[in-house]
């Protein structure tokens, strides 16, 4: 089957050599190369543990504070905010604790797997070399800090992920660079991370294309449909690709193409910020997640990727860097002898569902068009899952995990 994949980030890529190992053929098409939006400069965890969604319980009383504080953990600009209205009371009802454990439970599936689905693809591209398991330090303040975050750390342990607690003495052994910074930490030793997430990306792209697929450097604009079945894919220049199927995997902006399609999608984009700390002088091993801070720090092959932050705006307003500089300042904070003379910074758009789950799924009505996007703040965790479990619709084979939470029509009505 000749199938075209819209969108060459992790999700498009992973998805693309899944359905390649099935025999099928792959055209890829995309205006940007692999790895160039939002799989790009995020912070690079692989996390079995990462199976909380973002809207916890009694999140609606920080809501003010979003409104408040433009540069905190959180926030929605103002502009943005009618717009964004009905997302964010979609977001809160799922924040409540049946809906927290349901949607926990459902990425866990998702998440449970990362390491055996990259596994055959990342041997077949020969970059093994640019993941590693060292395990990921959640740190606090103290132990009492980290009683606020008790609730969602137990549910993690209840739906098996190995978590151990760790005190300051075993934590400043773990990783010096701490030292005096934080009282307590968790482990998670089956964590993982890449080097670098747009080197994963292009070296998956390019075994694909070695295996065959064809890459297009344009938009997709419309469908070309023939009864409930996708014939081609109409490109900004006019052209039209021929296909057997399709599979949108367009990140932040799938849902332009989901409802040509008749489908809608309460796609928003929650926008996430990056420094690298290119002079980077510390030994970090792990992974480490500023809980109080929500920032996440992973020394990479560039230098200490230090991300975070999530700000409504939209897919179209320029960045507000001084978000970045935030999440420098806590950095900063964390490890005053960090040489931060050399940094860069970047923006980028996660594609969120107000459920915190991506979409994954046939498009109702349409026998070969099918959805893969919209994974949040977990993206490279779920990319090679996602492809297997895609590549296994098409086949029309029944899944490995429980796919229903991740439906296409769970929005309708
Ligand atoms: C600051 C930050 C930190 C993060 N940290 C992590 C982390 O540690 N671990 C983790 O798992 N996730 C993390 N994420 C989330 C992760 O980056 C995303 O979930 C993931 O990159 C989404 O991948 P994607 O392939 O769906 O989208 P993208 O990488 O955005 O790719 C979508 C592609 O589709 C193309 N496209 C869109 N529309 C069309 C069209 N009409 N025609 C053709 N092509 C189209 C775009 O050009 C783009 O190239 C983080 C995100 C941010 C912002």
């Amino acid at each position: 089957m000749k199938v075209v994949v819209i969108g060459n980030g992790i999700i498009g890529v992973c998805t693309a050599a899944w359905l390649q190992r099935d025999g099928h053929e792959v055209i890829f098409v995309d205006p940007l190369p692999p790895g160039e939006a939002c799989s790009f400069g995020n912070a690079g965890s692989l996390s079995p543990s990462a199976c909380l969604p973002v809207g916890m319980p009694g999140m609606w009383k920080k809501v003010p504070g979003w409104l408040r504080d433009p540069l905190g953990p959180l926030t929605v600009r103002w502009g943005y905010l009618p717009k964004v209205l009905p997302w964010l009371l979609r977001f809160l009802h799922h924040s409540q604790p049946a809906e927290v454990r349901r949607i926990a439970t459902a990425l866990r599936g998702l998440l449970e797997p990362i390491f055996e689905c990259y596994e055959p693809l990342l041997q077949h591209a020969n970059v093994e070399s640019l993941v590693r398991r060292t395990g990921c330090l959640y740190v606090y303040s103290g132990p009492e800090a980290a009683k606020q975050w008790q609730w969602g750390m137990d549910l993690r342990r209840s739906l098996g992920v190995e978590l151990r607690d760790v005190g300051q003495e075993e934590l400043e052994t773990l990783e010096p660079d701490l030292k005096g910074r934080f009282r307590f930490g968790i482990l998670a030793p089956e964590n993982g991370s890449t080097l670098d997430p747009s080197a994963l990306v292009k070296g998956l792209h390019a075994q694909c294309e070695r295996d065959g697929a064809r890459s297009v450097r344009r938009r997709v604009v419309a469908f070309e449909c023939n009864n409930q079945s996708v014939s081609g894919v109409t490109l900004d220049d006019g052209e039209t690709l021929e296909c057997d199927g399709v599979v949108i995997a367009g990140g932040a902006w799938s849902a332009y193409l989901t409802r040509q399609l008749g489908l809608r999608i309460p796609l928003e984009t929650q926008r996430g910020y990056h420094v690298t700390v290119e002079s980077n002088n510390l030994a970090l091993k792990h992974t480490v997640m500023a809980v109080e801070h929500n920032l996440m720090v992973n020394p990479m092959a560039q230098g200490l990727r230090l991300a975070g932050s999530v700000e409504f705006a939209g897919l179209e307003a320029p960045p507000d860097y001084r978000r970045a500089d935030v999440l420098l300042q806590h950095g900063k904070a964390m490890f005053p002898h960090l040489d931060t003379s050399a940094t860069t910074r970047w923006m980028g758009h996660r594609p969120c569902l107000p459920d915190s789950l991506p979409v994954i799924g046939r498009v109702p009505k349409i026998e070969n068009a099918w959805c893969a996007f919209g994974h949040g703040h977990v993206g490279m965790c779920g990319g090679a899952s996602t492809g297997r479990e895609v590549a296994r619709l098409v086949a029309g084979k029944a899944s490995e995990i429980d796919l229903k939470p991740f439906a296409p029509e769970r929005f309708a009505g």
